[in-house]
């Protein structure tokens, strides 16, 4: 093949992690890091190590565990930012890459940094030659380099690069930038570089046009893109993966690129991200949406029928969407959920799939039929275990009488217990946990899904709730809906005690 090559630099645990509603534990972005070594990205941006203890934790674990990608943290142009990621770094050894910036439009430089264009040059270069003595996989990122002045921007490239920077990211940090105009900033700075330097796409969807303006970089020079599972991230969330990997796979004879990401793991990995922070994807995305390949009229279902190629520009299989659904019961076995496991598009060791077998079995007593998203939701979620747990409740409600909630819990392994009245099951729950735990956080949403058709079906809750500027989803299924929205408060409030607020940068 002739195409060039385009470097996939995945940022669903740095940018999409500290989006509200996104955030996950170490072990959870553990899970997702295996998920994207195996979907085939090249680069893992891994978190943030000097923004929280626990950043710096997940970063480290994921550069001792995966194996393929290069893998990458993000740090401020200052000795402490780097020797911070060096130390969570290097557990990667040769596939360790440091990922440092500095903003450079007037705007940040005056206003937030209360900096000199020239100081912003020399901070920028000493980072860089700084960060060479750990090594020579350097990116370097010009925030809102959109915003930037383009003279400055090629100033400060070419200086950087004479630093030992060998990756420039280009972002569109507030996502204002047309194709066009996106496009123009690379082919400037394309024309100067060397070619052995590699530029990078880092764009934000606040207009919707993270994906064209990606498209835009590397018909201009760009030979990466920045971009995570879902299109998550900061505000209107970043470029998609999956659709820009998409783009580039069926327009190949087109476009002259290609990625080494598997398509047909794109449906999986998105999948697994929602069931992992419990943010469900629009039915209408492209790609990886509930509706992305579904046909209502009866022209397209006709058409369809006739032959798919009238109305589906790729196949449902292309992209890992499975439309076999295999039933699984308690009869079956180990061998049988692992077969499902895979055909899911995930691979487990033998201890995933023993712990995934308990909670398989026990679910299966439960309700007979064990479907693909009952799976799929043990498969992506675990509560976190906290300071809170749930011991029993007993509810009654009726067309008449108030309804009313006896609820336990234990908080530290001390058992407490109360008795509350609401509007409805659900809020004498809540209030009688309020009471419990004097918890202070704001519910913003309570979500009820069920996870397949059926009343035998489990019901999914989602709770988001916020302290602080922090905020988390709780989640927890069950046969039973009140015990479900028990458990996903009582995981909200675990989650909330240990999140630590991430500084929102880039
Ligand atoms: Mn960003």
């Amino acid at each position: 093949m002739n195409n060039s090559k385009i470097f996939i630099f995945d940022t669903t645990l740095r940018d999409g992690e500290q989006s509200p509603g996104n955030s996950m534990n170490t072990s959870e972005k553990m899970r997702i890091a295996k998920q994207l070594e195996r979907l085939g990205v090249d680069i893992i941006e891994a978190g943030f190590p000097i923004a929280s203890d626990d950043d710096f934790n997940a970063v480290k674990m994921i550069a001792q565990e995966i194996k393929g990608p290069q893998i990458t943290g993000l740090c401020r142009a200052t000795t402490t930012d780097i020797d911070r990621a060096w130390a969570a770094l290097q557990y990667a050894g040769e596939r360790a890459r440091i990922h440092t910036f500095i903003a450079t439009s007037p705007i940040h430089m005056e206003r937030k940094l209360k900096m000199t264009p020239t100081q912003v040059l020399t901070a920028a270069v000493a980072a860089v030659k700084y960060a060479r003595q750990f090594t020579s996989n350097i990116e370097f990122s010009f925030e809102d380099a959109v915003r930037s002045e383009k003279r400055f921007l090629l100033e400060m490239a070419l200086a950087v690069i004479d630093a030992g920077a060998t990756v420039l990211n280009i972002p569109d940090t507030v996502g204002y930038a047309t194709p066009a105009e996106y496009g123009a900033i690379f082919a400037y700075i394309n024309e100067v570089v060397s070619r052995d330097i590699i530029l990078s796409a880092h764009c934000h969807n606040d207009l919707g046009l993270a994906v064209a303006n990606s498209l835009a970089a590397i018909q201009n020079g760009a030979q990466q893109i920045e971009c995570t599972i879902n299109g998550i991230g900061e505000r209107a969330g970043n470029c998609s993966l999956e659709e820009i990997v998409s783009i580039i796979r069926l327009k190949s004879r087109e476009l002259p690129f290609y990625t080494n990401v598997k398509s047909e793991l794109l449906v999986p990995s998105s999948q697994l991200l929602v069931s992992t922070t419990g943010m469900r994807v629009q039915s209408n995305k492209a790609i990886v949406g509930a509706n992305a390949f579904a046909h209502e009229s009866g022209i397209h279902q006709h058409g369809v029928l006739a032959d798919p190629e009238c109305y589906e520009i790729m196949t449902p299989e292309s992209v890992g969407l499975n439309q076999n659904k295999l039933v699984l019961g308690k009869h079956s076995g180990k061998a049988a959920l692992a077969q499902r496991v895979e055909k899911l598009g995930y691979v487990l060791d033998k201890s995933e799939i023993d712990s995934l077998m308990v909670k398989f079995k026990s679910l299966a007593d439960k309700k007979g039929e064990v479907f693909d998203e009952d799976i799929l939701s043990m498969l992506g979620f675990e509560p976190e275990e906290g300071r809170f747990e749930l011991n029993d409740l007993v509810v009654s409600s009726g067309t008449v009488t108030m309804a009313k909630a006896t609820v336990s819990i234990f908080d530290y392994k001390e058992l407490k217990r109360t008795v509350n009245l609401g509007d409805g099951p659900v809020d004498a729950v809540f209030g009688a946990i309020r009471n419990l735990t004097g918890n202070h956080s704001s519910l913003d949403d309570f979500q009820v899904g069920s996870l397949t058709g059926g009343t035998g079906a489990q019901g999914e809750v989602t709770v988001k709730m916020s302290r602080n500027g922090m905020t988390v989803n709780g989640r927890a299924t069950s046969t039973d809906i009140i015990i479900a929205s028990a458990k996903a408060y009582l995981d909200a409030l675990n989650r909330l005690e240990k999140a630590t607020q991430v500084e929102e940068l880039i």
